[in-house]
């Protein structure tokens, strides 16, 4: 932990270690309440109660993966939030392109392997604990040593790992650095407003780009379209069969790509 930290700027100066939390985020935002600076992280070796988006799960056990959250005060003016869940997926997988570049982020908020399989998580919230001091908490679950046979039934199909991609063991800190030196840099440009080159990388490594997806709206009812990138507040791109235009806002909405075409 302290070699990971020791290679960044700004994040991770301030630290907190555990061998097990229910999940980062809340640890996090206690913290934030008692005094926890920008950049503070919290990283745990297992959560009992990881979470991912809509109150879904992150499945988080010990020895294996990487579990954390880092507190970031916002700024006053800084550019639609809706982008921030992006930035941070362009960062992780940048920083885990280090080690295989058949990595690529599928919107809105997931890391995934050339076959569309989840590698990483990421789930960033908002917290106000005073009136004008907003918080994003930037949380992080990457499987980097975990394989197959440690899935649960549901997940095998649909996840995977860094090790998995790549055939071989990594160890864990040294990961981690990639990660949040990685953060830093594209924090930096995401609160200086400087969005060109995060605009670019999306565009890169954007999975879902020209597959054809379907929808599940939180009113219940599903769209289908061919998925064309993002806006500049984040939003999901459909091309609709009709040829018109869809914009899908994250939050509540899951995409699939098994579609018949
Ligand atoms: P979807 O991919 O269905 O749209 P989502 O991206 O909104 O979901 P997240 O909040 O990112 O979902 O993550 C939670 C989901 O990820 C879970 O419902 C489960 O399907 C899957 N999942 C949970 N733990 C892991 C893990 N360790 N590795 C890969 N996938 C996981």
């Amino acid at each position: 932990m302290i070699t990971a930290v020791q290679q960044t700027k700004w994040i991770g100066k301030n630290w907190r270690f555990f061998e097990v939390v229910e999940s980062t985020q809340d640890v996090v935002r206690e913290w934030i309440l008692n005094g926890a600076p920008h950049g503070a992280i919290v990283i745990a070796d297992r959560q009992t109660c990881g979470r991912g988006r809509i109150g879904r799960s992150w499945f988080s056990p010990p020895g294996k993966n990487l579990y954390f959250t880092v507190a970031m005060q916002l700024s006053h003016s800084h550019p639609p939030l809706g982008t921030l869940s992006l930035l941070i997926g362009v960062a992780v997988a940048e920083a885990l392109r280090k080690f295989s570049d058949r990595i690529f982020v599928k919107w809105a908020n997931d890391v995934v392997s050339e076959l569309g399989r989840k590698l990483a998580g990421i789930l960033v919230e908002g917290f106000e604990p005073e009136p004008k001091k907003v918080w994003a908490l930037v949380g992080v679950g990457i499987n980097v040593n975990i394989t197959e046979n440690d899935f649960p039934d549901d997940l095998r199909p649909i996840a995977t790992s860094l090790s998995i991609v790549c055939s071989r063991e990594f160890d864990r800190f040294e990961v981690l650095a990639k990660v949040l030196c990685s953060l830093e840099f594209w924090w930096g440009k995401w609160e200086n407003n400087e969005l060109d080159l995060f605009w670019q990388a999306y565009d890169q490594l954007d999975w879902l780009k020209g597959k054809r997806v379907r929808a599940f709206l939180p009113d219940g009812t599903e769209v289908e379209g061919t998925a064309a990138g993002i806006t500049f507040d984040g939003e999901l791109r459909l091309i609709l069969p009709e040829g018109t235009e869809r914009r899908l806002i994250a939050g509540d909405v899951s995409v699939r790509t098994n579609v018949a075409s």
